[in-house]
C-alpha cells in the first residue's frame, strides 16, 4: 500500500530546505522531494493525502520518559487544574474513582497543583477522608515531589503523628504537629514506586494493556512516536510486550533496563529487539538524587533545605565495576547524574572503561551541573547527554534557589553542543509533561515560570531545539538509521503540525497543534481524520 503526502512543508532534518511531499510504502519512506518527484515515484494506485500547507516533522522522540508511570497516572482520577478547580472537585473525582478501584489498591488521583487550586493550598488528610473514609486514598502532586494521603493510607504506609520527618523527606503537619497528610520527596517517591509496582502486579492482561494504551495515546497526542523508557523493569517490559502483541502499543519503546533487572533480562532471553516497537538494549543506573529535591550530589552544599551535599549512591569503584561489566556484555549504559560531584564520578567510571571512543554510546541522564570542564571531558569521551529542557520553565526557579550564582551554568545546552556533545531531548515525564513542544520552547527561550532567564547565551536555535527530539534523540537510542529524520528507506514515523516550529515566535511553539502522529505509515493519533486507517 502506498501513500503520497503532499501540499505540506516537510522538515526532513536531513537537509536544511523543506520538501513538499513524501511517499510511504509498506510503512517506510520511499521518497521525499517535490510533489512532481514523489508523484513520479508513486504507483498508480497510491492514496493521496493533501495537508493544506501543514508542517511535517520527523516523529518526535523522547529520550528519557517513564512511560509506564505516565500510563499509570493517566488512569488515575484527574485532579489537575483547571479540570478540578477546587478541593470539592478533587473529592468528587476521588469518590468516583473509589467505585472503580479494586479492593486492595489505593484510590488514586493525580495532577493537582496547590497554588492553582481555588483554596491555594494542598488538600489535607481530612479533605481526602471526607471523600474516601474507609480505605487508603492518595492524590499525587503534578511534580511527583509531593502527595496527600488520607488517614487509612497514612496508617498503611506506617506514618504516625509522633514520627519525626524521614531522611530525604518531610511530612506536612497541622498546628498541633499532627500529620496533615501531605508527604514530600523521598517517602513520596517510595510510596509511588510501591503503589505502581503493586498495582501492576495485581492487574490482569487487559488492564495492563489499557495502561500502556493510555500512555501511548497521551504521548502520541503530543506528537511523540518513540520514547526511551527510563526505568524498564520486568513488570513494565511484560506490559509493553503484551500491549505490543495486542496491537495497542502506539509508539516505539527503547528500554533502559534498571541495572538489577539485567539478570532477568539475560536469563529470559528478552535482551535486544523484541519487535519493531519494543527493545531492551540499554541499562539504567542512578548515581545520585534529583535537582528539585536538592539530593543531586554536588561539591559544596545547598543553601536551602535539606542542605547537605546530596546523595551519591555508589563509590567510584562500585560504579566503575558496574560500567565495566555492562560494557563487556555490550550494553549501552545510561547513568542518572545531576550534581557535579556525581557527574565527575560517572565520567571517571566511563574514562576507566572507554579507551577507544564510545561505540556503545554510554549516556548521562539529565547532566544538570555538567559545568564547562566536565562538559569538555564528556565531549572527549563521546558521552551522550539526555537532557530535559522543559524543566527550565517548570522547575527552573527552584534550581535557581538551590544553585545560587552557579544556576546560569546549569543545562548549558549551547555550550554542550559547541563542545561536541550529542544532546538528546527528553521530558522525564511524569515529573513534567511529556509534551516536547514545551522542551523545544524552553531550549530556545530558557525562561522560568517566574520569568528568570537561565544562562544567557545558552539559547538554542529552533532548528537545534527540534534536532534534540529528532536526530539527536534517535542517535541516543541507537536507531538513527531508522528514525529521527525523513529520508528514503527510513521508517515512516512523522508528526503533522498546524504551524512550523522553525518559523513561529518561540513563545508560540507550545501553541502549535498536533494534527496527526504517524508510526510505520499509519496514524496512531489524529485530531481530525486526515489519514485513512486511524
Ligand atoms: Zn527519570
Amino acid at each position: 500500500m502506498e501513500l503520497v503526502v503532499e501540499d505540506a512543508v516537510i522538515i526532513t532534518m536531513a537537509s536544511a530546505g523543506a520538501a513538499g511531499a513524501l511517499l510511504v510504502r509498506d510503512g517506510r519512506i520511499a521518497a521525499v522531494g517535490t510533489t512532481a518527484q514523489v508523484r513520479a515515484a508513486a504507483g498508480p494506485g497510491a492514496q493521496v493525502v493533501r495537508l493544506d500547507g501543514a508542517t511535517v516533522v520527523p516523529g518526535l522522540i523522547d529520550a528519557h520518559c517513564h512511560v509506564a508511570d505516565v500510563g499509570y497516572l493517566a488512569a488515575a482520577a484527574d485532579c489537575s487544574q483547571p479540570s478540578a478547580p477546587d478541593i470539592p472537585a478533587i473529592q468528587a473525582r476521588l469518590r468516583a474513582a473509589a467505585d472503580r478501584t479494586p479492593a486492595g489498591s489505593w484510590v488514586t488521583g493525580g495532577g493537582y497543583v496547590e497554588y492553582k487550586l481555588r483554596e491555594g493550598r494542598h488538600p489535607t488528610r481530612s479533605d481526602l477522608d471526607q471523600a474516601v473514609p474507609n480505605r487508603p486514598a492518595v492524590v499525587y502532586h503534578t511534580s511527583l515531589h509531593a502527595c496527600v494521603l488520607n488517614t487509612a493510607a497514612l496508617r498503611e504506609a506506617g506514618f504516625a503523628d509522633q514520627q519525626p520527618d524521614p531522611a530525604g523527606g518531610r511530612f506536612g503537619r497541622d498546628r498541633d504537629g499532627r500529620l496533615d497528610g501531605v508527604v514530600f520527596e523521598r517517602p513520596m517517591f517510595e510510596l509511588f514506586e510501591r503503589n505502581l509496582r503493586q498495582d501492576l502486579a495485581r492487574m490482569g492482561a487487559a488492564e495492563r494493556n489499557r495502561l500502556v494504551a493510555q500512555a501511548s495515546r497521551q504521548l502520541a497526542s503530543f506528537g511523540l512516536t518513540a520514547a526511551c523508557d527510563a526505568d524498564m523493569r520486568r513488570d513494565s517490559f511484560d506490559a509493553y510486550a503484551s500491549a505490543d502483541a495486542s496491537g495497542v502499543l502506539g509508539l516505539r519503546i527503547y528500554g533502559l533496563v534498571v541495572h538489577d533487572h539485567v539478570p532477568w533480562l539475560l536469563e529470559t532471553g528478552q535482551r535486544g529487539r523484541h519487535s519493531g516497537r519494543l527493545a531492551a538494549e540499554a541499562v539504567k543506573i542512578w548515581a545520585d538524587g534529583g535537582m528539585s529535591s536538592r539530593t543531586a550530589a554536588i561539591h559544596g552544599s545547598y543553601p536551602v533545605p535539606p542542605y547537605g551535599s546530596g546523595i551519591l549512591y555508589f563509590s567510584l569503584d562500585e560504579l566503575t565495576e558496574m560500567v565495566r561489566s555492562f560494557d563487556a556484555l555490550g550494553f549501552q549504559v545510561c547513568i542518572h547524574a545531576q550534581g557535579d560531584r556525581a557527574i565527575e564520578t560517572v565520567l571517571d567510571a566511563y574514562a576507566a572503561v572507554c579507551f577507544a571512543g564510545n561505540p556503545l554510546r554510554h549516556r548521562i541522564e539529565h547532566g544538570g551541573s555538567l559545568y564547562p570542564p566536565l562538559a569538555a571531558r564528556a565531549a572527549a569521551l563521546g558521552i551522550i547527554v539526555a537532557a530535559q529542557p522543559g524543566m527550565l520553565s517548570v522547575l527552573g526557579d527552584g534550581f535557581a534557589a538551590a544553585f545560587g550564582d552557579r544556576a546560569d551554568e546549569l543545562y548549558a545546552y549551547a555550550s554542550w553542543r559547541r563542545a561536541g556533545i550529542t544532546v538528546a531531548g527528553s521530558s522525564d515525564a511524569p515529573v513534567i509533561t511529556a509534551d516536547p513542544r514545551l522542551g523545544m520552547r524552553d531550549a530556545v527561550l530558557r525562561r522560568t515560570d517566574a520569568g528568570r532567564m537561565f544562562g544567557p547565551g545558552e539559547e538554542l536555535t529552533a532548528w537545534d531545539a527540534l534536532s534534540l527530539y529528532t536526530t539527536q534523540a534517535a542517535f541516543a537510542a541507537r536507531r538513527e538509521d531508522e528514525i529521527g529524520s525523513l529520508e528514503a528507506g527510513k521508517l515512516a514515523d512523522f508528526t503533522v503540525l498546524d504551524a512550523n516550529p522553525l518559523e513561529v515566535p518561540p513563545e508560540r511553539i507550545t501553541d502549535i497543534g498536533v494534527l496527526a502522529t504517524v508510526v510505520d505509515g499509519a496514524p496512531v493519533y489524529q485530531a481530525g481524520d486526515i489519514f485513512p486507517g486511524g
